[in-house]
């Protein structure tokens, strides 16, 4: 076992240590579940508080150009930029990933005319495949047809007959993380549009999205940029494609020149043709003072310590008592994993409901899985340690199989 006094020295030479302390965290629980809810940062409270008191509550309408409500989105979308590599004028913050998939699928569909099959994976998140499911029911089978595979079928499926591939960057469910890179290259060469779903990456570790010539991409506000919940999606659209695309979901704030009240639609220039209709401005409020926390943040230390925290939970759960009766589904290797654990039991959902009775937040993801989130920002080592000790404990005495455990509530 890895003993204490290693697991406080680990805390102690953290250079994310002091980020904890930025984030409103109720004493006695360990949260391993920022991966589905960002915790409130401490900023967000005043800065919702001032949105809703000053500028809702004294300036009224004029804070939509006071206030600069009517730029949020852009500005929100800009800060977001740089934690997934990209450059300006490229990720706008606004919709759920769900509105943002059904805009970005119908765009990068538009790019490739010749071809109407969106690739993707049987276990993506639902959400994903869902919206491309009625994107045929609106198009018609000849405009788009979704083919899922598995994750082993995949590399050879991406093939001259795909039109866009529509892959999420880490798994939801185990934690599987693709090669973004290899992939977008892969689907580049085969004429194949793509686009990432982030949810589980952006705010988790670096990505590069210029770099590696993505096209689209989608993310959260509420996981890991720990907008609140509800906090709008972002989207990412490559600058080269900009010029050649229409957004089905023309709305008014997407128009060149919304206050014109023109009654023919003219795209706005750039991302901004993107958004709908108005924005959530106290869920942008509340997502853009949440982001100040990754200001002075390095992206590589954040995903130095994801790794760190997984190779000590997995280095202690496989030298407790407990082992044999998990199987870890999350993969082994560090580069292949996003940061989470995934630990598959079939008491999974009554064992979480006993960690949460301990203090210990984690989420259970049907059929049988145990999920933690590890998210460095304000995750310890010491966490995670008495996590598997909690763990062990629970799996020795069986207290999982109390009665109590046994309900399941309508979120899980
Ligand atoms: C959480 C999550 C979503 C959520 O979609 P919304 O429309 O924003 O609710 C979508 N995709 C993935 C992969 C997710 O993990």
């Amino acid at each position: 076992m890895i003993c204490p006094e290693e697991i406080l020295a680990l805390d102690a030479s953290d250079p994310l240590a002091a980020k904890r302390n930025e984030f409103c965290l109720p004493e006695q629980t360990i949260y391993l579940d920022g991966n589905s809810l960002g915790p409130l940062p401490k900023g967000v409270k005043e800065a919702v508080a001032d949105a809703v008191q000053n500028q809702w509550g004294q300036d009224l309408i004029s804070s939509w150009n006071k206030h600069g409500w009517i730029d949020l989105a852009t500005q929100v979308g800009e800060q977001i930029a740089p934690l997934v590599g990209a450059s300006r004028g490229q990720v706008i913050c606004c919709d759920s990933i769900s509105i943002n998939l059904f805009k970005l699928i119908s765009s990068a569909l538009q790019l490739n005319p010749e071809r109407q099959i969106v690739l993707s994976q049987q276990d993506n998140f639902p959400t994903d495949l869902y919206m491309v499911q009625g994107l045929t029911s609106l198009l018609g089978a000849e405009r788009c047809q979704l083919k899922s595979v598995t994750t082993e079928q995949l590399v050879d499926a991406i093939d001259e007959s795909v039109a866009v591939l529509l892959l999420t960057h880490v798994n939801f469910r185990d934690g599987q993380r693709h090669d973004m890179q290899a992939l977008t290259r892969l689907a580049h060469d085969k004429g194949v549009l793509v686009v990432w779903d982030l949810a589980h990456s952006a705010g988790a570790m670096p990505l590069s999205l210029d770099q590696h010539n993505v096209d689209f991409a989608v993310g959260c506000g509420y996981k890991y940029l720990n907008g609140g919940p509800g906090a709008p999606a972002f989207l990412y659209v490559a600058a080269r494609h900009q010029r050649a695309i229409k957004q089905p979901l023309q709305g008014w704030m997407g128009h060149q020149t919304p206050f014109q009240f023109d009654p023919d639609y003219q795209a706005a220039e750039g991302v901004q043709q993107f958004l709908a209709g108005t924005p959530n401005i106290l869920s942008l409020v509340a997502l853009n003072a949440a982001l100040a926390v990754f200001a002075d943040v390095d992206m590589q230390h954040v995903r130095a310590k994801s790794i760190a925290l997984a190779e000590v939970f997995i280095q202690q759960l496989s030298q407790s008592d407990c082992t044999n009766e998990f199987t870890i589904c999350t993969p082994l290797d560090a580069p292949q994993r996003g940061s989470q654990i995934a630990l598959a039991h079939p008491y999974a959902y009554a064992i979480t409901q006993a960690l949460i009775d301990r203090g210990i937040v984690a989420d259970f993801r049907a059929p049988n899985l145990v999920r933690f989130g590890l998210t460095p920002l304000y995750t310890r080592y010491q966490d995670i340690w008495r996590t598997v000790q909690v763990l062990s404990e629970i799996m020795q005495t069986k207290r999982y199989l109390d009665k109590k455990y046994q309900t399941r509530q309508k979120v899980t």
